[in-house]
């Protein structure tokens, strides 16, 4: 892609209207716009990123033999009032129709899978079942503020598993916390695996916590790992903030955190309302046992921005950066620069190439440091002359490292694509 053709360019000045280093960075580098508070559009650059992560999401879900599906945003009103959550959910968004019906826009989809489900489950025959979708989710979000973190309108994994048992029920549910933190280390993300209520639901479900000044959650947790609980739900914080690791891995810790994620054993609660039934080997009808299991995937855009940047903008990990590197023309030695270009899109690497002409090359460093692609090529005169007087080098850069060295461009592409 080049840079002078991108829709969606770096602006100077980050947005005085937004207090959030996610929505601050992202709109600054061109990677979205805001609509409303709460909204944003995602440009060209901010799609990319969504994608990858979207991408890998669904890699780890459709492994553990998920199908994906696409559900509706305008709801059945009279399914949100068999679950009694038309007048219970606070967040929900209910639109009109000029002529007839009133709708639930989707802040989640239970009050549409549910009755969906039950026109093709009978038997145990039928079981286990695991569903999924990447959509957009509309809720009426009190304090819209955080950027990405907290959207009135955000992009979504949402996954409902359906069970003969609850003893099937919970061995899906222990894979999911296995894939979860990996799904989350492949995102760049160290997510701390929390215990939280399960809410009018169930005893407990867990959360994905990760670590962050701008969270509006706190655990109480040991940094080797073997324990973490939501503030939330523990009666006397204060006592338990003190003590020291059972296991012997020093004081616990409260820290501020942002849910990416979370994971929950529904069991029957909507298998009721909905009467969702199958036949067991003997004949009988019971309850379908459910969990659900959501990734917020705009929200983790936002994190990975709020936790990877620095005063000059932000560093992408690998798996999610919008494209693998970024080259940058100085000087006069362009036909170098676009021949390496050809040489790394032949190469297949996704590369951002910043071919604008009269930018200053102070200017194009400062844009390519605030977009934040892993690695920063540079052809330059300089450059050009050090290996191959026919073609030339390139200097190499990492994002999160100081350090410089001009290198043949093939060598370049083989460190690109050996990762
Ligand atoms: P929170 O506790 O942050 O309000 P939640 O517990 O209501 O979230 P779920 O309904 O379980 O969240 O949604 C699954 C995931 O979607 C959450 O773990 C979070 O990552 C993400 N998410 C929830 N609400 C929002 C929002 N308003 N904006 C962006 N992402 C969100
Ligand atoms: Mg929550």
């Amino acid at each position: 892609m080049k840079y002078s053709k991108l829709f969606g360019k770096t602006i100077k000045d980050s947005p005085k209207d937004e207090p959030s280093v996610n929505a601050r960075l992202l709109i600054q580098a061109g990677f979205i716009r805001k609509e409303v508070a709460g909204v944003y559009n995602f440009l060209p650059l901010g799609l990319r990123v969504l994608n990858k992560i979207s991408n890998i999401i669904r890699e780890e879900m459709n492994n553990t033999g998920a199908q994906e599906l696409l559900l509706v945003s305008l709801q059945n009103k009279t399914n949100w009032e068999k679950t009694g959550r038309w007048n219970s959910f606070d967040a929900l968004f209910k639109v009109k129709s000029r002529y007839d019906f009133e709708y639930a826009l989707g802040p989640t989809h239970e009050e549409v899978l549910v009755p969906l489900v039950n026109n093709f489950v009978n038997s145990y025959r039928d079981l286990p079942l695991k569903l999924y979708q990447i959509q957009n989710k509309f809720r009426d979000e009190a304090r819209p503020k955080a950027g990405l973190l907290r959207g009135r309108e955000f992009l979504m994994k949402d996954l409902y598993s359906f069970h003969e048992s609850e003893e099937d029920l919970m061995k899906y549910y222990t894979l999911m916390k296995k894939v979860y933190k990996k799904t989350f280390s492949r995102l760049g993300l160290d997510a701390i695996e929390t215990v939280a209520s399960g809410g009018t639901f169930s005893e407990f479900s867990h959360e994905y916590q990760v670590v962050c000044e701008s969270g509006e959650d706190e655990i109480i947790y040991c940094p080797g790992g073997d324990f973490s609980e939501n503030v939330e739900i523990i009666e006397n914080p204060e006592k338990l903030e003190n003590k020291q690791c059972d296991l012997g891995h020093g004081p616990l810790k409260r820290v501020k955190v942002v849910e990416v994620g979370n994971i929950f054993p529904l069991m029957d609660k909507f298998s009721k309302p909905f009467n969702l039934t199958y036949k067991d080997k003997d004949g009988k009808d019971q309850y379908v046992s459910m969990g659900c299991y959501g990734i917020g995937i705009s929200r983790v855009m936002g994190v990975i921005v709020e936790v990877h940047h620095d005063d000059r903008g932000i560093i992408w990990p690998e798996n999610v950066a919008p494209y693998q590197v970024h080259l940058i023309h100085l000087g006069g030695v362009h036909l170098s620069t676009s021949e390496a270009y050809n040489k790394l899109v032949k190469a297949r690497v996704e590369v951002l190439y910043d071919d604008r002409k009269n930018v200053s090359a102070g200017q194009k460093f400062a844009d390519a440091d605030l977009i934040g692609i892993p690695v920063r090529l540079v052809v330059s005169e300089k450059t050009g002359e050090k290996i191959d007087p026919a073609f030339g080098g390139v200097e190499w850069k990492e994002r999160d490292k100081d350090k410089t060295e001009v290198i043949p461009i093939d060598q370049a592409i083989g460190r690109l694509k050996t990762g």
